[in-house]
């Protein structure tokens, strides 16, 4: 099958998924995730129709930069702060946010280039010592500083990475409590202009389904559309 195919299907899978959950199909992004693929298998999905690209290293982004049409990059992996600053004049969201170190730089890094960044807080739900993203009880601290101190970022959302799963279905409680931080999260009254939690980042190949069930809205799909990633 080609990549057009593959990216028709899932996306066939995605709106299906967000019907049965009581939403519109265009209320679930479904995003491209690239790594480890050429800019041309990127344009190949953007003709497909893709509107949305995800990356997880800048390197990755600048080296296809480009040579790829006109489309919605988005960093999705872990971000070191001596790369932000290659990176905020061509990413619409950064979904990686784990540290007010972070948020500060991305902060400076967009104020300096007069834009102010979209990003997620990125949570890691099963306190997995492998993973980044931050741990439930620190979520709301570190979302209050980020307004307070980095008015050139907004806070979007959450994005959650559950652990490597046997089943889709084993990551159903992860999905779900991500769900809750979200819901919690749009009660809490923080300025406008750099709080407005309308994102939640969660399900991949294996599970996306099961994640747009419990109320994802955009989904990161890499390996079902792409095949399987050769690292170098
Ligand atoms: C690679 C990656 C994905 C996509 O994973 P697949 O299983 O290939 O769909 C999604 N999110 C993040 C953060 C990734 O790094």
């Amino acid at each position: 099958m080609s990549i057009q195919e593959r990216y028709n299907e899932i996306l066939e899978r995605k709106n299906a998924a967000a019907i049965r959950s009581g939403r519109k199909p265009e209320d679930v992004i479904l995003m491209a995730v690239t790594k480890t693929h050429p800019a041309s298998q990127l344009n190949e999905v953007i003709d497909a129709g893709a509107t949305d690209i995800g990356e997880n290293k800048v390197q990755e982004v600048l080296e296809k930069y480009d040579d790829v049409k006109p489309v919605r990059w988005h960093l999705i992996g872990h971000l070191q702060t001596n790369k932000v600053k290659s990176i905020v004049d061509k990413v619409v969201m950064i979904h990686s946010v784990d540290s007010l170190h972070l948020a500060k730089e991305i902060n400076k890094r967009s104020a300096a280039i007069g834009k102010t960044m979209d990003v997620l807080i990125e949570i890691n739900s099963a306190m997995e010592a492998t993973k980044s993203g931050i741990a439930a009880d620190e979520f709301k601290n570190l979302v209050e500083e980020i307004v307070s101190e980095c008015p050139n970022v907004r806070i979007c959302g959450l994005m959650c990475i559950p652990p490597m799963a046997a089943t889709p279905e084993d990551n159903r409680p992860y999905f779900r409590q991500a769900r809750e931080m979200f819901e919690e999260m749009k009660t809490w009254d923080l300025a406008e202009e750099q709080f407005a939690p309308t994102v939640l980042s969660m399900g991949m190949s294996g599970d996306f389904e099961v994640a747009i069930e419990e109320g994802a809205t955009i989904v990161r799909v890499g390996s079902s559309i792409f095949g399987p990633r050769n690292y170098r």
